[in-house]
């Protein structure tokens, strides 16, 4: 079960700045490869791959044209 809006705090392990943090989607779609997320803290320019901190779990739209 999942809870809508759970409280996460996330946390740069660099400077300890959280309210500078975006996540950045690289890469393009292509099949069979995942996109990566990428956590950029703008307080001190870190980077951090989301995959390195979490598991992933993939799933895919079965709708077209999703705005
Ligand atoms: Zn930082």
């Amino acid at each position: 079960m999942s809870i809508a809006n759970p409280r996460l705090h996330i946390i740069c392990g660099i400077c300890g700045c959280n309210n500078e943090l975006i996540y950045e989607i690289v890469g393009r779609e292509v099949p069979g490869k995942h996109l990566n997320v990428h956590i950029r803290c703008r307080n001190c320019d870190s980077l951090t791959e989301l995959r390195e901190v979490m598991e992933a779990k993939i799933q895919y739209s079965k709708k077209e044209n999703v705005k």
